[in-house]
């Protein structure tokens, strides 16, 4: 019979399990807990939920979280069907009584004729003769099985101190202010293949009073604690939060990552006092990351103290900056379209594991790796959702639509939440329906609802034929 062997029932491993199993395959589901934990989890339930308890925003028409919750109901999600039956208050995000949801989740896998649940540790690489195989082992993954994956793929290490500077979508920035140019105007080695031409960074510049608040601000800002098994793991000093280098020294940002050589403010003619980088994070260029900032300020410190830089005065944030341990893959290198190792081809990799972030967006790679894995062990071809789509668009990212050199705080591929940036540009009206104007925000929406209009249509049209190759 066609098995296929799942590992880890979090999010993304208990919605691979379910989608192979609605799918026509027997699936055998491998969890290490409640036998063997990991530094976050705290009990034997299937897709427990380590921090916060929301799944974001639920507005399917002009947000792309929102919109994703809607593609994954119309895929026939477990996790969201499970969500939406657990609900708690919180406005227009959909938030979850994390211990419901999570007993939801087990039971549905418990009861599902095809699915056999066995609690132990994979802790090795998978045995040879798992043929189907998907690993959704997430951040936390145990360390004998990392070691496996990073013996198999090659990589000297999976497992990441993740210290993640904040990304900005390139049109909130103000440049008015900010101007575009690299150091000393030097053009990259591939400066003809990407266009590039001496001025590829955005460049937010600070005289010596904006920088002296600047520097104030990062000291005085709140801080997130370090759990007890993050203190072991010691900073790379290559990439030390801003706000402990700020700590060093009055001067150490101005001449660290604020350093102002080689720029000229076409404002001025002349080399401003500090300098805030942003470098170009997708190939699409809609998204671009603080060059060295990674920082453990509390998500909303950052956002009031970024804003206090020139020319990022209304900076929209596609992701804020963080450290905790994280492991992935470098997925874009190593893993074909449909999640599979280029490698190995029988390990297919789901969730956190394979470079996305957030509950949500585990869930959703889990649930395309299920289908895909499905239909490998019952011989049928399982299409990749349109690019169009928010599935399509986190797929995209972590299987080739990624700048897997030069972006990111380590000079690598990054994990990345669903965002509007990930997807194809679309021409938005900039008339309302009686022929009016649209100004400012009023654009914006409107291109976001053409966004998820489009994303919606195309889904339907992929589903369709899953659908029916599904009876
Ligand atoms: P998990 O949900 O972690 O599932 C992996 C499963 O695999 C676990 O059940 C684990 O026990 C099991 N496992 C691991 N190794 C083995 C093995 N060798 N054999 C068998 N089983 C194994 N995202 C958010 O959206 N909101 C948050 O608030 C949030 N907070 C986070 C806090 C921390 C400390 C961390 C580390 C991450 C956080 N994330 C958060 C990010 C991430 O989205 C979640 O961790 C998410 O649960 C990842 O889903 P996953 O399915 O990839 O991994």
């Amino acid at each position: 019979e066609p098995f296929v062997h799942v590992i880890g029932a979090g999010l993304a491993g208990s919605e691979a399990a379910w989608q192979a199993a609605e799918a026509g395959a027997r699936v055998v589901l491998h969890e290490m807990r409640p036998a063997r934990m990991t530094e976050a989890h705290k009990t034997g339930g299937c897709a427990e939920l380590v921090c916060s308890n929301s799944f974001r925003s639920d507005d399917a028409e002009t947000n792309a979280v929102g919109l994703l919750h809607e593609e994954m109901r119309r895929s026939g999600s477990l996790v969201m069907r499970c969500a939406d039956a657990n609900q708690v208050p919180a406005g227009g995000a959909l938030a979850v009584d994390r211990d419901g949801f999570s007993a939801a989740v087990t039971a549905a896998l418990e009861a599902h004729p095809r699915i056999e649940i066995v609690r132990e540790e994979v802790a090795g690489p998978p045995p040879e003769d798992w043929e189907n195989v998907v690993v959704a082992t997430g951040p936390l993954t145990s360390p004998a099985l990392a070691e496996a994956i990073a013996a198999l793929t090659g990589e000297e290490s999976l497992a990441f101190f993740d210290a993640i500077a904040p990304i900005v979508y390139r049109d909130s920035i103000n440049f008015d202010v900010a101007w575009m140019q690299s150091r000393y105007d030097k053009k990259g080695p591939h400066a003809q293949e990407s266009g590039g031409d001496g001025a590829d960074y955005v460049n937010c510049p600070l005289d010596e009073a904006q920088y002296d608040a600047f520097v104030d601000a990062l000291l005085a800002g709140e801080k997130t604690d370090f759990r007890e098994w993050e203190k072991s793991t010691p900073y790379f000093e290559g990439c030390l939060p801003i706000e402990v280098m700020a700590e060093r020294g009055r001067d150490t940002l101005r001449f660290g990552p604020m350093k102002p050589v080689g720029l000229t403010d076409p404002r001025t003619g002349r080399r401003p006092y500090a300098v805030v980088q942003l470098r170009q994070d997708n190939a699409l260029g809609t998204l671009y990351n603080m060059v060295g900032f990674q920082t453990k300020l509390k998500y909303g410190a950052q956002t009031e103290i970024f804003r206090l830089i020139p020319g990022l005065e209304k900076a929209e944030f596609a992701r804020l900056g963080g450290i905790h341990r994280n492991t992935f893959l470098n997925s874009p290198k190593l893993l074909d379209r449909s999640l599979r190792l280029k490698a190995r081809p029988a390990l297919r990799f789901a969730g956190q594991i394979a470079g996305v972030e957030g509950y949500l967006e585990s869930a959703a790679i889990g649930l395309l790796a299920g289908r895909f894995a499905a239909g490998d062990a019952l011989g049928r071809t399982a299409l990749p959702p349109p690019a169009t789509t928010a599935l399509g668009a986190l797929l995209g990212h972590i299987t080739g639509g990624h700048l897997s050199d030069g972006a990111g705080a380590r000079g690598a591929f990054q994990p990345m939440n669903v965002n509007f940036g990930l997807f194809p540009d679309i021409d938005a009206p900039d008339t309302d329906e009686s022929g009016r104007r649209l100004k400012g925000k009023e654009k914006g929406r409107a291109k976001r609802r053409a966004l998820t209009r489009r994303a919606l249509a195309d889904l339907e049209a992929w589903l369709g034929p899953a659908r029916q190759a599904a009876e």
